[in-house]
This record gives C-alpha cells, sequence and structure tokens, in this order.
C-alpha cells in the first residue's frame, strides 16, 4: 500500500516549496514536483494537501509517558501517556523519561511502555534513570543500560540545582556523565545527559564546572527547562552562545508566565539575536508531568497534566507572535533533536527517512493530518488511530 501525498508545500524542515510525497512499508519513497498515482504498481492512498504545509512528524523528546508527577503524595501521581494525544498533536516520536519518582517508578515500567506505544504506531525510545544520582538503572548500570537495551538513549532527567535533587557531588555527576559517554559511543547512541534544571539562580553551575575540568564536552549535556525563569535563561543563552545544547519546555500555565517563566517565543527569539544556530534547540512538552491549575480567583483548584499538544502550539506561537520563519521554528521539534539524539531516521522529510510528517494549515499552522509509520494517525482532523484502551 502506498500513500501519496499531492500538491504539499514541502518543509524538510528547510522550505522545499511545491512538492509530491511517496511513501510505502513506513518510509519516504519518493519527494518529486509530480508523482502520477496511476504510474504505481499497486494500491495507492492519495491524500490532497491542496497546497498545506507538510512538515517532519514533531519529536517530543522529554515526556513522562509512564507518568510522573507524585509531588503531593501518592494520589498525585500522574497517569500514563495516551498516543491519541501525540497524535493530534503532531507528534510521532517522543522519548521517555522517568522524574522526581525514581523509587515506586522504575525503568522496567519506562521501557515496557516504551515498547507499548511503539506497538501503538509511536516511534518512541526512553533516558535510563531519574532525578536522583545514583541512577536507578534498568541493569544496574548506566553504561549497560545504553550498550545493551535499544530504545535506551542516554541518561535522564538528572536534577541539579534543584530542592528535589539529590544534591549530587560534581565528581558522581562526572562519573555518570562518562558512562553516558561512553556508553554511547560504545553502541552508536547519543549518550547524551538530559538534565533537569532547578530554579537555583546558579542553575548551570555544576554543569559548567564539569565542562571545564576539560574532559567532558559541552555537547554531552542536554539541559531542560531552559526558560523556567529569567536567571535560568540568561544562563542558558551564555551557555548556549558558548557552543551549548538548550531545551524549552512548552507546557506551562498562564500563572507560571506571570511569575516570569520566559515563553518558549521569546527564549527562540532571544537565541536567534544572540546567533545561536536552532541545530542547538529542542523544545519539549514534559508531558505528563503534573501542573498546578488555578481557579480565576487565583485559588489552587487541583491538578493537571502537561500535554504533547504544548509542543506545537509553543512553537506555532513563535512564529505567529515573534515572527521566527517557519522552516526555523520546525528545527527545535524535528531536526535539531533527531540529530542531538541521533534518532536515525526521524526528523527530516528526506529519501529514505521514516514517513513520520505532518500537514499544517497555511495562514495559522494548525495541524491538520498526521502520519506515523506511513500509516495515517490524524485525516484532516478525524482521529484514526489510538491506544488499546482508548474509546
Ligand atoms: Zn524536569
Amino acid at each position: 500500500m502506498f500513500l501519496l501525498v499531492k500538491n504539499a508545500d514541502l518543509y524538510a524542515p528547510e522550505a522545499l516549496g511545491r512538492r509530491d510525497l511517496l511513501a510505502a512499508g513506513g518510509k519516504i519513497l519518493a519527494i518529486a514536483p509530480h508523482i502520477d498515482a496511476d504510474c504505481l504498481p499497486g494500491e495507492v492512498e492519495v491524500l490532497d494537501a491542496g497546497g498545506r504545509i507538510l512538515a517532519p512528524g514533531f519529536i517530543d523528546a522529554h515526556v513522562h509517558v509512564a507518568g510522573g508527577g507524585g509531588e503531593g503524595g501518592f494520589s498525585t501521581r500522574t497517569p500514563e501517556l495516551a498516543v491519541s494525544d501525540c497524535f493530534r498533536a503532531g507528534v510521532t516520536t517522543v522519548v521517555g523519561t522517568l522524574g522526581t519518582d525514581g523509587v515506586a517508578r522504575g525503568m522496567e515500567n519506562l521501557v515496557a511502555k516504551t515498547y507499548g506505544l511503539r506497538e501503538e504506531g509511536l516511534s518512541a525510545w526512553c533516558y535510563t534513570g531519574s532525578y536522583r544520582v545514583p541512577s536507578r538503572t534498568l541493569t544496574g548500570d548506566a553504561m549497560k543500560d545504553l550498550m545493551m537495551v535499544e530504545p535506551i538513549i542516554g541518561v535522564g532527567e538528572v536534577a541539579v540545582s534543584d530542592h528535589r535533587s539529590s544534591q549530587p557531588s560534581l565528581q558522581e555527576l562526572a562519573r555518570l556523565a562518562s558512562e553516558a559517554r561512553v556508553g554511547g559511543m560504545l553502541s552508536g547512541k547519543a549518550g547524551i545527559v538530559n538534565f533537569h534544571l532547578g530554579d537555583a539562580p546558579a542553575a548551570f553551575t555544576p554543569l559548567e564546572e564539569l565542562v571545564r575540568s576539560g574532559e567532558l564536552p559541552r555537547s554531552q549535556f542536554l539541559p531542560t527547562h531552559c526558560n523556567r525563569s529569567p536567571a535560568v535563561f540568561e544562563a542558558a543563552l551564555r551557555w548556549a552562545r558558548e557552543g551549548g545544547l538548550v531545551d524549552f519546555t512548552t507546557s506551562t500555565i498562564k500563572r507560571f508566565i506571570d511569575e516570569g517563566e520566559v515563553t518558549v517565543g521569546a527564549a527562540l527569539r532571544r537565541l536567534r539575536e544572540a546567533g545561536v544556530p536552532f541545530e542547538r534547540v529542542t523544545c519539549t512538552s514534559d508531558g505528563q508531568g503534573s501542573l498546578p491549575r488555578f481557579n480565576e480567583a487565583g485559588e489552587f483548584a487541583g491538578l493537571g497534566v502537561g500535554s504533547p499538544a504544548s509542543l506545537w502550539e509553543a512553537l506555532r506561537a513563535s512564529v505567529l507572535a515573534e515572527g521566527i520563519p517557519l522552516a526555523e521554528a520546525l528545527k527545535p521539534a524535528t531536526s535539531s533533536p533527531a540529530a542531538i539524539l541521533k534518532l536515525r531516521g526521524k526528523g527530516r522529510l528526506a529519501l529514505g527517512a521514516d514517513a513520520d510528517f505532518v500537514l499544517l494549515e497555511p495562514g495559522d499552522f494548525r495541524i491538520s493530518s498526521v502520519a506515523a509509520g506511513g500509516r495515517l494517525a490524524l485525516r484532516e482532523g478525524r482521529l484514526l488511530m489510538k491506544g488499546r484502551f482508548e474509546a
């Protein structure tokens, strides 16, 4: 069965203009100005894009896929990710992570959930470890996890500069980072350490000190929540200018923005003005992490969870409100995480790449259709693929 997208305005993520795209067996077979369905040897499903934007499926590389939260007691542990929340949001690839709780939640469950998401049509990988150091791993050894467990691509999220971190020493962090690095080298994986940055003004100090030791490259670390406060953002800007990678969190609430959280659009604009290439920038939803809800009187009204939908919402806002060109705004959710995390076949629309794509409306960039692994998961707003237990 072939899937043929006709008359698309293709962003690979760089703008390529009007193109047709042909997929089969989960891969992109051809991209050309005109592909004739009648010439294909077999059944063809045709999707006429009608001039809509065709972009790579989004990569959400920091999601608590097996649930997170729990910081207000056992009843505040958040539920698992549902694949339909990803497909509706244009997300076709996720990287799962544990979180604060590395005791009641463990790697067996995270790896099992990662496999389950794959069975449901999503591309999925995960990090090993949690906030804590020494890390809670699957095999008892972070390097062994990376080398011997295919879906594990790095270590994280490890908390630093936060009252919830295990207050690891620099030596402990250096050892963990080197295990990730060598495990990555030996297995051909990224071996990235995904650091959760807390509110502490000196959030980047442990990372800077690790780099200063001279033995670990800056590119080994992917700090997340870099937009959580003006002070953390300014430090992130300095880190990025020096060649460091940065990740911005898209799921938020109005109160966090009112209290000083830097919007993803503003963060991207500042980076661009500073000449930081978006190849070093990723955006992630922190999906299924818990978020407080407040009523109109500003009173605490319960808990919600972060959503993968926030990823594209934040990036399209960066185009609409901050004037970031679409081809640039796509990078932190497509080609950049694919390259940084070595997710082969992901993040680009190119010959031989995985057939993961989104169709966006011209003008407001809303998501219209989504394909994951060459199968339509969302067709003109109608959900076609969902999880086993989803109604
Ligand atoms: Zn975090």
